[in-house]
């Protein structure tokens, strides 16, 4: 037990885990050992001693140290401090970023300099305390390991090492309280079970069942920031499976939510989208989020979009683009999508009818129309669960790869365009009789 009446660290020796210094970044490398020879504690904590545990490549390195953040900045000169509520110091390697954040109180510990709104969320809690404080604060077990470069051992608090041998995912301290400190920790359980394969620990599942409705206390940006990581880790299909599972979905898409009750066949195409956004992830490829979320706003807007067409008169694709500008408009009340992603969305949704039209100068100017790419990805998805018939998807893919002279068929364009003055003339085909224009 230390001075707060919680218990010591467990420290397991080097010999006794399986972190090796290979796995960490040089420039994680480079922190830890300056602090350390500056006579700071110096650790690595969070995700990547979770991740370097279970055998996963982390993919960024966190630092904790006793040093405060104008200590941290003192001593390298690529550090740049960041954040208002609390201030952390992120040293740049290139485009490697290390965050080094000082041990911070718990947020129940120095109950005087942490202020709770009334539902108990956290809103202030940015007192400098020890590791033996900052412990405490940290969300789950496992993600409470400290991996400290003195000795390369591993100190462990709260249990994390044999919860992630047991694959459990518990929250610190009582679950209840932990969810409506900081709702968005609800968000992150389900991430952490779907990426690691973990089971949710039952007080945990219960703490989330009876808080699901908290999720709109939290500020849409950040609840933005969690979709993105959520939905772009290469985890989509399982963290969606849960999300729906456990109500959580429910909360941060609404509109989608009630689609996808009875609609097999959007639930399909939700999660083709989800499993091609991982097999991308997956592979290395670029993802971008305004894809995913025109997933999640086609079915709601098909549906919009037809009452509109039927109360005003409007072609289809203006239809599209006002009911996903109305839909768009009502989500941002829960998570704020930036516009330059709101935008090229319903630009893809839009652009979907005119894929019916095969033929004419309209129809070739949508290959050069700036969304084509992306509404044609939506396209052959749509076609994948049945929604778009397999010809039209044949047709759009072959003529991406045709010559203008070959589209002019395709397309069965009449007339080409008019060669100009003094260019070359290029023998015109007569349209076979009984073709229509
Ligand atoms: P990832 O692999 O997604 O980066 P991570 O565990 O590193 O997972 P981060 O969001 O990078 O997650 O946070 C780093 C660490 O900060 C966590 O491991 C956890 O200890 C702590 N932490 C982050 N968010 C919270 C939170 N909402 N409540 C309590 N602790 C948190
Ligand atoms: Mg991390």
């Amino acid at each position: 037990m230390n001075k707060s009446g919680k218990p010591g660290p467990q420290i397991i020796p080097r010999a006794a885990h399986n972190i090796s210094r290979d796995e960490i970044s040089k420039s994680a490398l480079k922190v830890l050992y300056r602090l350390h020879k500056s006579g700071y504690q110096s650790f690595l904590v969070g995700g990547c001693v979770r991740d370097a545990l279970i055998g996963l490549h982390p993919k960024d390195f966190d630092v904790a140290t006793n040093a405060t953040p104008e200590e941290v900045r003192a001593l390298f000169g690529n550090c740049r401090l960041i954040g208002r509520r609390f201030r952390l110091a992120h040293v740049r390697f290139g485009r490697e970023v290390i965050e080094v954040a000082t041990f911070r109180a718990a947020a129940n510990h120095r109950d005087d300099d942490v202020a709770h709104d009334d539902e108990g969320r956290i809103i202030r809690d940015n007192v400098y305390g020890g590791i033996d404080e900052d412990v405490w604060r940290r969300d789950f077990t496992c993600n409470a390991l400290y991996y400290n470069i003195a000795d390369f051992s591993i100190w462990d608090y709260a249990g994390g090492v044999s919860d992630i041998d047991a694959r459990r995912l518990v929250l610190i301290g009582d679950a209840e309280q932990r969810v409506r400190e900081d709702p968005v920790r609800m968000l992150r359980a389900i991430r952490f079970a779907a990426k690691l394969g973990f089971d949710i620990a039952p007080e945990v599942a219960e703490a989330i069942r009876r808080n699901l409705a908290l999720l709109v206390n939290v500020p849409a940006a950040r609840l933005f920031d969690e979709f993105l990581k959520l939905f772009q880790a290469g985890y989509a299909e399982r963290t969606f499976e849960l999300l729906r599972e456990y109500g959580l979905f429910a909360q941060m898409f609404p509109a989608t939510d009630r689609e996808l009750d009875g609609d097999e066949s959007y639930l399909a195409f939700v999660r083709a989208a989800l499993r091609n956004t991982d097999r991308r992830v997956t592979a290395g490829k670029s993802v971008t989020p305004m894809f995913l979320l025109g997933v999640f706003f086609w079915a709601p807007t098909v549906r919009l979009a037809a009452e509109k067409c039927e109360q005003e008169k409007m072609s289809e694709s203006q239809a599209l683009s006002l009911a996903s500008y109305e839909l768009s408009a009502e989500q941002q009340r829960r998570i704020s999508i930036p516009r330059r992603f709101t935008v090229p969305m319903r630009e893809m949704l839009s652009l979907q009818p005119r894929f019916r039209t095969t033929r004419g100068k309209r129809a070739l100017n949508l290959l050069s129309h700036r969304r084509f790419r992306a509404a044609y990805d939506f396209m052959v998805l749509l076609g994948e669960v049945g929604q778009v018939d397999g010809e039209l998807v044949r047709f759009w893919t072959e003529v991406q790869s045709q010559s203008a002279e070959q589209r002019t068929d395709s397309f069965q364009l009449q007339s080409k365009p008019k060669p100009r003055r003094g260019g070359r003339r290029r023998r015109r085909r007569r349209p076979k009789a009984g073709q229509d224009a």
